[in-house]
């Protein structure tokens, strides 16, 4: 018996999962890890306690399933974007502790670049925005302000690694890699060319020297010393991107959202990035062989979070699931809208400015009205960036793949489809990260044959029709629309 290993290094904790060929789960382990806030706005990981928990939730699931290296037919890997890490080459040892992809420390870096004229060279090359998020801005924060860092660097003494880079090095001992979908989100990678930019590069003040070599995302990269044995490591993809590939999106037009504490939404364009008009990233998917497919991507910063501001800041429910009910207790939101902008919006808006707000309050209205609206809130959001999609691409989706924590709510699945106007199909295995981590690596080695097995193993474990008339839908959305006018521009 042979089986694939993903190794999905998240935000709060590390997982490692087996699949077997039906891409079923055999065994799981989790750990979870320090979140650090040296100061406020500031968010960092400790890169041996990444390690050490990925490397100990390794060994855990193969003594769970009771199987040697020898039965693991590849390792596939797959992390929390953007967060970066810089080491020492001869020890291994960081030189500092990873900058989380939250941490906003170098928001005034951006605006600095901003206003000496760059961010159209930077949207232009790399498809993102000029933002705290990426990667760029952190690791030249860490270089100008590690003690010796840029003078080693520039050595060739230092390496630079999102968090794949950091545990493949770990894991084979020395290999020094990214793969396209991570190199797409540091600011520094032309995602048309495929290649680390010189002038990127030079703007961001960062020495060749540090780089990974950019390999595919699927292929056999290195292999990792596993118990006495060794295993080839063969897939690498960042989070999202991985997510897309488990929800076997794999042609041009289709999409997937993930529901949780914000949702990510990406669509697949195929081989050509899309140059969006509404703000949306464009970011690699994968590479495969030489061919570069590209994703759309948008994200809604507060989704799955507003239910736990419902939880713990209002005290209306004990416990997430709760929602569903008590927004079952009443028949429509009676009215009232909430635009949960409580750090601002997002794309399409992207308005810093714009706060949290209820509207449409009468004496009728209930907890539940709140409840319904907060969920509501959770899908209207994600139509407005699908529409924006679908405006950028120049095409119309035919239906959504969801997954996350929230997707466990079918009566927020059903708006989201009544709202879409088209089918939300909710996945049988709800671990698509992961998943898709393991076909990139396993399609590599051989252990499925071609995407046809991703497809034909991809199965629906609910379909949420829609069933609202385009009128109703269309109202709610105008309603949205009013309620999303009046909060922004008020911090
Ligand atoms: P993350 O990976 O961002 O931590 P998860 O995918 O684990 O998120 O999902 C957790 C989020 O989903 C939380 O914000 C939680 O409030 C929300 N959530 C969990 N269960 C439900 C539910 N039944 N209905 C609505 N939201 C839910």
């Amino acid at each position: 018996m042979s089986l694939m290993l993903a190794l999905d290094q998240g935000t709060t904790s590390s997982r490692a999962i087996l699949f077997d060929r039906a891409g079923s789960i055999r065994a799981v382990a989790q750990r979870e890890f320090a979140q650090l806030f040296p100061q406020p706005g500031w968010v960092e990981h400790d890169p041996m306690e990444i390690w050490a928990s990925q490397s100990g939730v390794m060994a855990e699931v193969l003594a769970k399933a009771a199987i040697a290296p020898a039965d693991v037919a590849a390792i596939g890997i797959t992390n929390q974007r953007e967060t970066t890490v810089l080491w020492e080459r001869a020890t291994g040892r960081p030189v500092a502790n990873a900058i989380v992809w939250q941490d906003r420390r170098t928001a005034p870096l951006c605006d600095a670049l901003r206003a000496s004229g760059q961010e159209p060279t930077f949207v232009r090359k790399t498809g993102l925005v000029l933002d705290a998020y990426f990667s760029g801005t952190k690791l030249k924060w860490l270089l100008d302000n590690v003690p010796h860092a840029r003078a080693r660097a520039e050595r060739g003494e230092l390496a630079f690694g999102t968090v794949d880079s950091w545990l493949i090095w770990n894991l084979s001992g020395g290999a020094h890699v990214t793969d396209p979908s991570n190199a797409s989100r540091t600011l520094l990678f032309d995602i048309h060319r495929g290649e680390w930019d010189d002038e990127l590069l030079g703007l961001l003040d960062v020495p060749r020297a540090v780089l990974p070599e950019v390999v595919a995302s699927s292929g056999v990269c290195a292999h990792a010393a596993l118990a006495g044995g060794t295993v080839p490591i063969a897939g690498i993809a960042g989070d999202q991107q991985a997510a897309l590939f488990g929800q076997a999106c794999l042609e041009p037009g289709l999409a997937k959202n993930t529901y949780g504490t914000g949702c990510f939404l990406l669509l697949n364009t195929g081989r050509s990035a899309v140059w969006s008009q509404n703000h949306l990233l464009a970011t690699v998917a994968w590479k495969r062989g030489n061919t570069t497919e590209y994703a759309l991507e948008g994200s809604v910063f507060i989704a799955g979070a507003v239910v736990q501001w419902l939880r713990d800041g209002l005290k209306i429910i004990r416990s997430a699931p709760e929602v569903e009910a008590l927004a079952a207790s009443v028949p429509d939101n009676g009215g009232v809208y909430l635009v949960p902008a409580f750090a601002g919006l997002g794309a399409p808006h992207w308005d810093g400015y714009a706060r949290g707000a209820i509207f449409g309050l009468t004496r009728g209205a209930t907890a539940g009205h709140l409840a319904r609206a907060a969920l509501e809130a959770i899908a209207f959001q994600s139509a407005e960036v699908l529409r924006a999609m679908e405006s950028d691409a120049g095409l119309k989706l035919s239906e959504l793949r969801v997954d996350g924590g929230a997707t466990m709510n079918n009566l927020l699945m059903q708006f989201q489809a009544d709202l879409l106007g088209v089918p939300v199909v909710r996945p049988k295995v709800a671990e698509t990260t992961a998943l898709g981590a393991a076909y990139l690596a396993g399609l590599a080695v051989g252990y499925w044959r071609d995407d046809g097995d991703v497809t034909t193993n991809w199965q629906v474990g609910q379909r949420f029709e829609p069933a609202m008339s385009r009128d109703r839908a269309a109202s709610l959305m105008a309603g949205w629309s009013k309620a999303v006018e009046r909060a922004k521009r008020w911090a």
